[in-house]
């Protein structure tokens, strides 16, 4: 494999077709694809994935991680993208407009105009942040995370893989990282391993990572599990909510529900909370939240606060707790679908935790109930929670709605992921209808 990955070189019209070199496969003529007029606006308007489907004309089969150049129905340049053989999302779009070389300069570019959207927007108390957001960032399919020094690089495509030596060089020489370490998507991780012999959690460059690692949101002490955690081994996303919620807990009993390592109810007990109750399924997570109460015992708003965390399954929990016991309740489910067959059965299980949640809400009590799948559209998710709201038979007012932050940007529909809405309850609760007698 050459530095520059498998092909390098400018695209050319098809009348020109130009011969790249191949990884040593000898001379090739560029893989070229022309698309389906859908697909051709889609991509012509920004778009960055061609599915299989959506391609009329290939001139010769490709290979993982090849530069694919799309033409329009005029046979005009229209962009180019990563082939991607083993997913039905067959190009992953890197450029649109008029042809450009991909050599290692081009790539260096687009990782410093990354950095450069985030530069100076964190101060030295937030070490934990998104560098590049895939798509959104240019990067299809690439997500780099900071955990202060430890950076980890997150590949959800194949097709990235011969691209690897020069990303992590390009990073390394840019960024300085004490190490960078490896993620794959499971759905990417036999063919890595076969392939390559790249394994989720390797560290790719610098010292081996000593686990946790530690790092700072808004000057609260977290670890990341950067080699096994879930995502890249912390929810960075919900960075910005977190610091919400830290302003409204003065003073309330907290409860989190799908707490995973209790960022949420840190925030809420350096926020004043008076206590806070993290749920989760993983032991392994309620572990890590306990540590993280520990890690910030010397803030005194911390350690006045009563934590305690509560192993169960969610849905079969909340129908259980006692009725107006808390003054703040997060709910923030793992993404309820997955696909859009699962849209339906998403929309039922956040009705079912947002009315189940609003119970538990004492007078003037607040409710921040969390999204995070591009399935459920932000409108349709709000929707639902004030419709469960206004049916609860009591008074509430929206204290407003958030979506991603900026480090999460979101370039096109799909990529619109997380969304949430903060609402709050007004008086006491209705008295219960009595029988009538007799
Ligand atoms: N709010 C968290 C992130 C939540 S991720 C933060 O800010 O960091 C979703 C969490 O839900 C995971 O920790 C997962 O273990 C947990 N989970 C998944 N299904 C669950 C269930 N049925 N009941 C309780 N927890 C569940």
């Amino acid at each position: 494999m050459t530095g520059h990955g498998p092909s390098s070189g400018g695209p050319s019209r098809p009348a020109q077709a130009k011969q790249v070199t191949q990884g040593g496969l000898g001379p090739k003529p560029s893989l070229r694809l022309h698309l389906k007029p859908a697909a051709e606006e889609a991509v012509r308007s920004g778009h960055p994935w061609v599915f299989d489907q959506s391609i009329q004309k290939q001139n010769r089969p490709g290979q993982s991680g090849e530069l694919a150049i799309l033409y329009d129905r005029k046979d005009r340049f229209l962009g180019l993208g990563l082939f991607d053989p083993d997913s039905p999302l067959r190009v992953r779009v890197l450029h649109v407009g008029s042809p450009v070389p991909v050599q290692t300069d081009w790539w260096r570019q687009r990782l410093h105009q990354a950095l450069q959207r985030r530069q100076g927007r964190f101060g030295p108390d937030t070490t934990g942040y998104r560098c590049i957001h895939g798509e959104s960032d240019g990067w299809p399919g690439l997500v780099l995370d900071r955990y202060d020094d430890v950076l980890v690089l997150k590949l959800y495509t194949l097709a990235w893989l011969p691209w690897l030596a020069t990303v992590s060089s390009l990073i390394q020489e840019t960024l300085h990282p004490r190490s960078l370490v490896l993620r794959l998507s499971r759905n990417i991780q036999d063919l890595a391993r076969q392939r390559q012999r790249l394994t989720d959690g390797m560290v790719l460059c610098g010292e081996p990572v000593q686990e946790p690692v530690p790092f700072l949101e808004h000057g609260l002490l977290f670890e990341a599990d950067v080699c096994r955690g879930q995502k890249t081994g912390f929810f960075l996303d919900q960075r910005e909510n977190r610091q919400r919620v830290r302003s409204l807990a003065a003073g309330r009993r907290m409860l989190n529900l799908f707490s995973f390592s209790g960022g949420f109810s840190l925030a809420a007990a350096a926020g004043g909370a008076r206590c806070a109750t993290d749920l989760d399924i993983s032991a392994h997570a309620l572990a890590a939240a306990r540590r993280h109460f520990q890690l910030n015992a010397s803030h005194p708003k911390v350690q006045q606060c009563r934590h305690q965390t509560l192993q169960a399954d969610a849905f079969d929990w909340l129908p259980t707790a006692p009725r107006g016991s808390y003054d703040l309740v997060v709910v923030d489910p793992p993404a309820l679908a997955r696909q859009a067959a699962d849209r339906d059965s998403a929309l039922r299980a956040y009705r079912q935790l947002i009315t189940a949640s609003l119970r538990l809400l004492a007078p003037r009590g607040i409710l921040v109930a969390a999204s995070c799948t591009a399935y459920v559209r932000p409108a349709e998710f709000f929707a639902l929670a004030r419709e469960v709201a206004a049916r609860s038979g009591r008074a509430w007012q929206e204290l407003g709605t958030t979506g991603q932050p900026f480090d999460h940007p979101a370039s096109f529909p799909e990529a619109e992921y997380l969304k949430c809405i903060y609402l709050q309850l007004g008086g006491p609760c209705p008295a219960k209808p009595r029988r009538k007698a007799g």
